[in-house]
Formats: structure tokens, sequence, C-alpha cells
């Protein structure tokens, strides 16, 4: 399980999850700036060089390889920006195609792709 902090980068957040979780098939989990990356197949696990490799591969594909530093620091990763002029401009020319995201319940690790579904899950931990 690899977590991606974009604490600092919500503005390529979302394009950047699509595209890793794309690239390495894994399931991500968004909380809100960070993201989490799970395999699918519980046997196996994301491999951080992958991610890694794999976020690079996206800066690079948005032109913005220049502009942000990848600190990567035991299973979390930080996407930190260096300049952030014109960014928003540039990546409103990017695009990519949607992908479900997947919400947890903070309370027992249910996982849904809607958001209305996990809202009404979270109710019977308040019976
Ligand atoms: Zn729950």
């Amino acid at each position: 399980m690899i977590t991606v902090d974009c604490t600092n980068a919500p503005v390529i957040k979302d394009q950047m999850l699509i595209h890793v979780a794309d690239k390495l098939g894994a399931l991500p989990i968004l909380k809100s700036e960070k993201f989490i990356l799970t395999n699918p197949d519980d046997s196996k696990s994301i491999n951080k060089s992958d991610v890694l490799h794999a976020i690079s591969d996206f800066l690079k594909s948005v032109n913005l390889q220049e502009d942000f530093q990848i600190i990567p620091k035991g299973d979390n990763i930080k996407i930190e920006p260096l300049d952030v002029k014109d960014m928003k401009e540039r990546l409103e020319n990017i695009t990519v195609k949607k992908k479900e995201l997947f919400f947890e319940c903070a309370h027992c690790g249910f996982i849904t792709q809607y958001e209305t579904e996990l809202k009404s899950h979270k109710l019977i931990h308040y019976i």
C-alpha cells in the first residue's frame, strides 16, 4: 500500500491519480489531499519504484517534470511543487479519461465507488 501525498499539489492530484492507477492496475482510494494505491489482488503489493516511475511518467506527459519534486519516504510519496506559474493553464490542455474514484469508510474500511453509498453505509455505525 503506497500513499501519495498531494497536499501541496492539489491541482494535479486527480489527473495524476488516474494516470498512476491506470498504469499500475492499482485500486486508488481517495483521502482528502492524498490517495492510497492498493493492489486489487490482496496477495500482491504495490511496487514503490513502479509508482515513482508512473508519477514521473505522468509529469513528463503533461510537461511538468520541471515543476514538481517527488519525495519518497517509507510508504509515502510526497509531491512538492517547485514553480506553479502557468500550471493551471497547462493542465487545462490535458485530457484524461474518467475513472471512478473509491471512497473508504473511516470506521471499518468498507470501500465503494459511490459517495452516496458510503454515506448510507456510515449510518450503520451510528446506531
Ligand atoms: Zn463502515
